[in-house]
């Protein structure tokens, strides 16, 4: 140490004693002390902050283990899931396919007997005796030894009639399963994404009795009847809120004839702003025209309301419960039941002598009376549709209801079901399908109908559904409405749902609608001449 050198600090004559750790520089005793305790304060200081944060290290190492342990259960529980989905569908699909084997194998023997009986006649008819002798005792020894009865298929006792097993409907079964399946892992993803512990220090504790909003919607006329239509896409209100094709890349109403619901308006294009001036088409008469064109809600409520005894409307009913416009056009009669058909863009209007198939616009396309389904129909109840075909609940002459299948594209009657087992279609009949089987709804009774076969599956008493009833969950305000449907789903009543929209067919006409985030669920039903909808916070 040079002993020579003095204090470094300006003014200071002292002789340097060692140099400050802070500067580098040489102080004297005096000033090298505070220097020095500078140097311990911060150094306290850090080691506070570096215990502050140590208090973090244990949780965070516990935390990551967990999750770490979470990821490997994950990644095990679901291989295990998929093992047993697989052994599920093999074992599953085996067993149907030892029935399916059966009455191939039937089918085959009676195709060897049909070509015998054949043989046989053209042998007779050459009149080749010895021939026909010879077949003759040929069937009668492969005769002696056929059993075409098994468990599906067999002869009634008093050996009238061959009867058909109710094959279960195993594959609503599966589809349950997958729903409850989406439902719980919706439900724990919204757990995993939404916790924050943070947040949920300055929020109050959740309210577990919320009671679902419910309202009566306001609409220009009586409410009779509803469907969901699940994608817009292509259309828009026009200013007097008629629903017009909008000129888009997908196309709008696809309907034979022009879409013209008002005269001057036929180069609808939806505009940004919402008001346009449009040209009519006609040059000679170069007119020009204000028209407000809205957008449409991406998904609606389509609902059929009687506006007087003879003008009958279908409004369109937005999922935020406002009425925002209407189909064009008005019908006489009143309507008992709709469907509509997002992919054809199609409205079915059923009344009491005729479905009336029109265009989104209105515009009727074609349409069935009661007289071309014949077999003594006297009136049309409810429909239903799947992709390619609309199911129709009529009533006979009789009160005995029938139910028939038109093929959407041609209305041809492809099948034809007189169901043993449901006697009559009750006050407010409701019919519904999925994956082919046909629920219906007669007020008492849930039954499910395989469309294939005709055959009664499985009755369910209304009554019976008990807790499952999803209206009184509703009320009640069960806050875990995701597992509530998913356990009414899996329950076994069969419940059909098309994409988002569930439709619960032994609840009035309820419609459930889960939004895309989850966090709401939508019902509407008509009760009591009313639109009521209720909204539920998940
Ligand atoms: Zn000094």
């Amino acid at each position: 140490m040079d002993t020579k050198a003095t204090c470094f600090v300006r003014l200071c004559r002292n002789p340097s004693a060692s140099k400050s750790p802070i500067s580098d520089q040489p102080l004297c005793e005096h000033h090298l002390q505070a220097d020095l305790r500078r140097c311990e304060n911060a150094e306290a200081a850090v080691a506070d902050r570096i215990a502050h944060f140590r208090n973090y290290q244990r949780p965070l190492r516990l935390m990551q283990q967990r999750l770490a342990s979470d990821m490997e259960l994950l990644c095990d529980t679901f291989q295990d899931l998929r093992d047993s989905f697989e052994k599920c569908q093999a074992e599953l699909t085996e067993a149907v396919n030892k029935h399916y084997e059966k009455m191939s194998e039937s089918l085959a023997t009676l195709a060897v007997v049909d070509e015998l009986e054949t043989e046989f006649r053209t042998a007779k008819n050459e009149r080749n005796l010895r021939q026909a002798f010879l077949i003759t005792e040929n069937m009668d020894k492969s005769l002696e030894s056929l059993e075409l009865n098994s468990e599906l298929v067999c002869m009634n006792e008093g050996k009238t009639e061959v009867t058909m097993a109710a094959f279960p409907d195993v594959n609503s079964m599966v589809r349950n399963l997958q729903m409850s399946f989406d439902m719980s892992l919706q439900l724990a993803q919204n757990l995993v994404k939404s916790l924050d512990i943070r947040a949920s220090k300055s929020q109050s504790v959740p309210n577990t009795d919320a009671v679902p909003k419910q309202n009566n919607i306001q609409l220009s006329g009586t409410p009779s009847c509803l469907t969901v239509w699940n994608s817009t896409e292509g259309f828009a209100l026009d200013g007097s809120g008629s629903i017009v094709g909008a000129k888009t890349a997908t196309g709008g109403c696809k309907s034979r004839t022009k879409c013209v619901p008002q005269p001057g308006s036929e180069d609808i294009q939806i505009p940004q702003p919402a008001t346009e001036v449009t040209e009519t088409s006609q040059t000679t008469t170069k007119e020009t025209q204000v028209s407000e064109i809205r957008q449409l809600p991406p998904k609606s409520i389509l609902v059929a309301v009687d506006r007087s005894a003879s003008e009958k409307n279908v409004v369109l009913v937005s999922f935020d419960s406002e009425e925002v416009g209407k189909v064009p056009g008005s019908w006489e009669q009143p309507i008992r039941d709709l469907h509509s058909d997002t992919k054809l863009q199609l409205l079915f209007i059923v009344q009491d002598l005729q479905l009336i198939i029109a265009d989104m616009c209105g515009v009727e396309q074609s349409r069935v009376g009661v007289s071309d389904l014949q077999d003594d129909v006297q009136k049309l109840r409810c429909i239903a549709g799947d992709s390619d075909k609309l199911f129709i609940l009529a009533e006979r002459a009789d009160g005995k209801p029938v139910i028939f299948g038109l093929s959407k594209k041609s209305n041809e009657v492809q099948l034809k079901l007189a169901v043993t087992g449901i006697d009559k279609a009750g006050a407010r009949p409701r019919i519904s399908v999925r994956d082919r089987m046909l629920f219906v709804d007669d007020g008492e009774k849930l039954h499910t109908v395989c469309s294939i076969t005709g055959m009664l599956l499985a009755s369910n008493s209304v009554q019976d559904k008990g807790k499952f009833d999803l209206n009184a969950e509703l009320l009640r305000g069960n806050r875990n409405m995701a597992a509530l449907v998913a356990q009414q789903v899996s329950s076994g009543f069969g419940t059909p749902y098309f994409g988002a929209a569930i439709k619960v067919p032994f609840n009035d006409d309820s419609v459930i609608e889960f939004s895309t985030d989850s966090r709401r669920c939508v019902a509407f039903d008509v009760a009591n001449n009313s639109l009521r909808q209720r909204v539920f916070e998940i």
